[in-house]
């Protein structure tokens, strides 16, 4: 074991040539993601502590966290982190911002072939007495028909506005709160309302903070045009489950694709699971294995952070 100073709590399963780099420079706990006691006991003189998604990183768990100067979290998305605690205490945040931009754009796109086509159903028909039924009746659109509406066009709505727009051929319209500047592809920026009455396939990659959380609720759901799809890469709180559900039901929403529920993974009940015309992914936008490499290299930020140089992607605090 390297008896320098730091040491490193994994607090989710990271990949093992990356717990390797931190050993080399120190000491390491494993943990699973689901061992709170574990955790705790770790954390009593933790100096970098790194996440996935599943560890929520609490002001709890900076409390008890009295030598922690670095948190990494190998992923997308910052929401399970309290950043304000984080940064009242002087703990340098890192992240890997890009890692996952084209494996979520590429599952997207994926979610979004299988709706209009309707795969699942073809599937199934496909191996039962269906076969000729299924084929006789299938009437579906092409995608260079289709207007794609894109909420939230940062790096992974760019990247899905790409393969619609160059890939397929889509008019893509798109919805953000700050000026998009430069595009590398032709898209329109439209009013959140206009996107909802526009689209024929709304598509969300927004954070998720106080403004986007139940964005899509059942009024949203009230504007869509009859016979839009919606998919969800994002994050599960962004839609209201129990009002899709309803929406579905009464086919005012034709399909939805969400690879991220609100709860994860889904209780029994969930009203989701019952839906009609609902693909569910299990949160694996990120499970390339380009991306995964991305992420794994947090590990090298967090070591830069310990040794006093500059990381590569810090959170910047919007007040800072
Ligand atoms: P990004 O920061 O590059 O883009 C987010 C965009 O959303 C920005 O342009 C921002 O201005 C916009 N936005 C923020 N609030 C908004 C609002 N209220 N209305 C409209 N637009 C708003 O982030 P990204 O890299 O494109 O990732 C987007 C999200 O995708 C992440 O925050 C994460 O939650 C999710 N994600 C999911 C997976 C997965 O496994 N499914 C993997 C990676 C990321």
């Amino acid at each position: 074991m390297n008896e320098r100073a730091f040491h490193f709590v994994f607090a989710d399963r990271f990949d093992p040539t990356a717990v390797a780099r931190a050993k080399a420079v120190g000491r390491v706990t494993e943990l699973d993601g689901s061992d709170a006691a574990g955790l705790a006991l770790a954390l009593a003189d933790a100096d970098a502590l790194l996440v996935r998604t599943a560890t929520k990183v609490t002001r709890d768990v900076i409390a008890i966290s009295p030598k922690l100067r670095v948190i990494g979290r190998g992923g997308v998305g910052l929401d399970h982190i309290d950043l304000d605690a984080a940064t009242k205490r002087d703990i340098t945040v890192v992240h890997t911002p890009g890692a996952a931009t084209e494996s979520v754009a590429d599952l997207t796109l994926g979610l979004m072939l299988s709706l209009v086509r309707d795969l699942r159903a073809g599937d199934r028909a496909a191996r039962n007495d269906h076969y000729r039924a299924f084929r006789t009746e299938q009437r579906v659109r092409e995608l260079h028909e289709l207007t794609v509406g894109i909420i939230g066009m940062g790096r992974i709505g760019r990247a899905v506005a790409r393969r619609c727009r160059v890939g397929f051929g889509c008019r893509v319209i798109y919805h953000d709160i700050v000026e998009a500047g430069l595009m590398a592809v032709a898209a329109e920026p439209v009013a959140r309302d206009t996107l909802f009455q526009t689209a024929d396939v709304i598509s969300l990659h927004v954070p998720l903070t106080d403004a986007t959380r139940g964005m899509i609720d059942a009024a949203a759901l009230s504007y869509v045009r009859p016979g839009a799809m919606l998919i969800n890469t994002s994050r599960g709180a962004v839609v209201e489950s129990a009002a899709l559900a309803q929406a579905l039901c009464e086919h005012r929403v034709a399909g939805a694709a969400l690879d991220v529920l609100d709860v994860e993974p889904p209780p029994a009940d969930h009203p989701l699971l019952l839906a009609p015309n609902c693909i569910l992914t299990p949160h694996v936008g990120a499970r390339s294995i380009l991306a995964l490499s991305r992420m794994n290299d947090v590990v090298d930020d967090v070591i830069r952070v310990l040794e006093g140089k500059r990381p590569l992607f810090p959170y910047v605090s919007e007040t800072a």
